[in-house]
């Protein structure tokens, strides 16, 4: 029975896990206690809460869904179609500005062949293990004293009300020490290595989202809590410096690249904003596969 247990079963639960066990023994046991669980919800953070039970992190579903269709779009898999990594980047973005449906389950959007659907599986699950050793870095450096707490009400580009939290304030400087410690708490190379690209891929597929956003609305940047996203990737690049993640020697043209894509999307946008904010389903192109009729298909 699928449905009575989608609610609480945490399918990909195994990000949490396999970050833990990597952890020396003395981090580990300082985050293993923690409760932590991905979970669908109209808002796309990954955060530490402060709640009346204790300290619980947890980690939006909906950045999973705007990965898979972000590294379809800007990774090299080989033959995947221009107009397919096009829709790809637009499904992206709009998972994120939360005007796209979140059916993809039963809705995929259309048939990636499997072995690039692989791929893409493999990159998300280091890009959320970086996002995760991000969380868990604040509660090890003990970046969450209780003078940093704030209660933040954020809407972003959702109509609904998502009611009040109460999220942590950092330093910037924080920030930077969290994206770093993910990745140097680990001392075995085999797993650093892809925590850093995924690492340096999500940070790189946020700055294209953060710039769409501040097109469709100035007021993002001023209620965007991290630092700017171009300077993490930054300070990363810097303390990894033998690292070839992405353009070969010292990352050249990795900004070029991914100003491109960012150049696209706000000429589509000024084009056609309604494609960016009408509610609904986006599709890949040529690969958008048999067209499935909402309650005859699923
Ligand atoms: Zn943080």
């Amino acid at each position: 029975m699928r449905g009575s247990t989608t609610l609480l079963f945490d399918e990909h639960s195994s990000d949490f896990t396999e970050y833990l066990s990597y952890l020396p023994e003395h981090q580990r046991l300082l985050c293993e206690d923690t409760p932590r669980r991905y979970l669908l919800t109209n808002n796309y953070d990954a955060m530490c809460l402060d709640t009346d039970f204790g300290k619980v992190i947890i980690v939006s579903e909906v950045l999973r869904y705007f990965l898979y269709f972000m590294n379809l779009a800007t990774v090299n898999f080989g033959d995947v179609p221009q107009d397919v990594r096009q829709f790809a980047l637009i499904i992206a973005v709009r998972s994120l500005l939360l005007t796209e449906a979140l059916d993809f389950d039963l809705d995929p959007r259309g048939v990636v062949p499997a072995k690039i659907d692989a791929r893409i599986n493999e990159m998300i699950s280091w890009q959320m293990k970086f996002i995760i050793g991000h969380e868990y870095a604040h509660h090890i450096l003990h970046h969450d004293g209780g003078m940093n707490l704030r209660v933040s009400r954020r809407q972003r580009f959702s109509d609904e009300d998502i009611g009040e939290f109460v999220g942590y304030s950092r330093q910037h400087a924080q920030e930077f020490e969290a994206d770093l410690h993910s990745i140097n708490a680990i001392e075995d190379d085999t797993v650093r290595f892809p925590l850093l690209v995924g690492g340096a891929s999500f940070l790189l597929a946020l700055y294209v989202f953060e710039a769409l956003a501040s097109e469709i609305d100035p007021e993002f940047a001023e209620i965007n809590t991290h630092p700017p996203t171009a300077t993490r990737v930054e300070k990363l690049f810097e303390a990894f410096p033998d690292e070839p993640v992405f353009f070969g020697e010292e990352n050249k043209g990795v900004f070029d690249y991914f100003d491109s894509m960012i150049d696209f999307l706000i000429s589509s946008y000024r084009d056609d904003p309604n494609l960016f904010t009408f509610y609904g389903s986006v599709y890949l192109g040529q690969w958008r596969g048999p067209v499935l009729i909402d309650r005859k298909d699923f």
